[in-house]
């Protein structure tokens, strides 16, 4: 016997109607997406639960899988067996054999098959006393267990599980639209696509590249940053739009109290124009407000002006020390703290001003003929798709 299912619940309790059979047909589709490494793996549907069956996979290893899909609330391994009371106790039994630093037990059944013919809490008594018969040195601890072996009898089978994993909860991706990620190399900006994403935006990057400025290897850190994504959703498709000219002739020609807000500017006008390319109907950032110079109020209203789409920015309100911490957990943080300069550290002014007027910016933008290159920029853009599965040597390896 072996464990040779993977038991998904997802939280559908603020879904109704048809959010709700979207959301579980892109939870399907997603863990469909996400195994396709493992041929013979399926994702199958029955009433408020997905299954995973396993096809001799082992089953860590699909798990860990699952476990980055946005939309589940916990999984737990899984043995299937016919509604056969004989089967259901050999398979309780093992269970138990096969679980750790266990001492006390509890049976949980849950009869969902009402033509199974023992009700759920006599299937309780005739589990326990099966497992107490055929061990050693185990007892029943219904308030607090080592150990809880749930039993879901149902009408096409009956499921086995022990213990419980917990999910990254969220909706799953792709419910909720599009939207194009303003990626630096920095830690905000990964972290803010992370969250954009399990609210269920599928995303794709943007990133602005002044090379020589910024380097190969600034590009490539962007680029794994996006690749680190993927693991949490589907391909990521990365824009990356050829800055230098643009953010030179900005800090040649603008006052310097004003280049980094306009240069902002620039940035929002641009990946406007791939949002209208690319059907994408809001931009993420990675701003929070207060952390810099050009994140107070001020700068925020000044850059917001460009644009009608809407812009999330998921760490607004978020301590640097919090999202820290995100960007941790979803790995990104190593990556992210890689020294190599990016277009913004290189064309630090020396005194960018915090209350950036919108005016003042709108009569010295007018002084100069940004929009060729803006557009210039827009179709110089090289597009890179990442789709997060296993891919070719580091092309830099070498030059370490
Ligand atoms: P991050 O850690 O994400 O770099 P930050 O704290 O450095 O953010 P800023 O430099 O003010 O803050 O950038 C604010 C946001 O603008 C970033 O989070 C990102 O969304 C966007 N951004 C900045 N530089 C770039 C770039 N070169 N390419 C794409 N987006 C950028
Ligand atoms: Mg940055």
């Amino acid at each position: 016997m072996e464990y040779d299912h993977i038991l998904i619940r997802y939280g559908e309790m603020a879904l109704k109607g048809k959010n709700r059979k979207k959301f579980i047909i892109q939870l399907q589709n997603n863990l469909k997406n996400k195994l396709v490494e493992f041929p013979g793996v399926k994702v199958k549907r029955t009433q408020g639960r997905m299954f995973v069956l396993l096809n001799g996979y082992e089953p860590e290893q699909v798990m860990q899988k699952c476990k980055n899909v946005f939309g589940i609330q916990s999984l737990s391994l899984a043995i299937k067996v016919s509604n056969d009371s004989n089967e259901i106790k050999e398979a309780a039994l093992w269970a138990l054999n096969n679980s750790s630093q266990v001492q006390t037990f509890k049976i949980s059944v849950k009869r969902i098959d009402k033509e199974f013919p023992i009700r759920s809490q006599e299937m309780n008594q005739v589990l326990g006393r099966h497992l107490l018969t055929n061990t050693d040195g185990y007892t029943v601890d219904v308030h607090h267990p080592d150990l809880e072996i749930k039993v879901e009898i149902r009408t096409e089978a009956t499921y086995l599980t022990s213990s419980v994993v917990n999910g990254l909860g969220g909706l799953p991706v792709g419910t909720s639209g599009k939207s194009l990620l303003l990626l630096s190399g920095g830690i905000d900006s990964p972290v803010a696509g992370f969250l954009a994403m399990k609210r269920g935006v599928q995303i794709e990057a943007i990133h602005f590249h002044s090379p020589p400025f910024t380097s190969e290897r600034a590009k490539q850190k962007v680029l794994d940053l996006a690749e680190k994504l993927t693991v949490y959703g589907n391909a990521v498709k990365v824009h990356v739009v050829p800055f230098t000219k643009l953010q030179q002739h900005i800090f040649r020609t603008m006052p310097d109290g004003y280049a980094m807000t306009i240069m902002r500017r620039m940035m929002f006008r641009i990946s406007e124009k791939i949002c209208e390319q690319e059907s994408i109907l809001s931009m993420t950032t990675g701003e929070s407000l207060g952390q810099v110079a050009s994140q107070t109020m001020e700068s925020m209203n000044a850059i917001n002006e460009v644009t009608n789409i809407p812009i999330i920015r998921p760490l607004i309100a978020m301590d640097k020390d919090d999202i820290i911490k995100v960007s941790r957990n979803i790995d990104t943080y190593d990556i992210s703290i890689r020294p190599y300069e990016d277009c913004c550290t290189i064309f630090v002014p020396k005194s960018p001003k915090t209350r950036p007027g919108r005016e003042k910016i709108n009569q010295f933008e007018s002084q100069e003929d940004f929009t060729s290159l803006v557009d210039e920029a827009v179709t110089g853009t090289e597009v890179i798709k990442l789709t997060g599965k296993p891919e070719k040597e580091d092309e830099f390896s070498d030059l370490f």
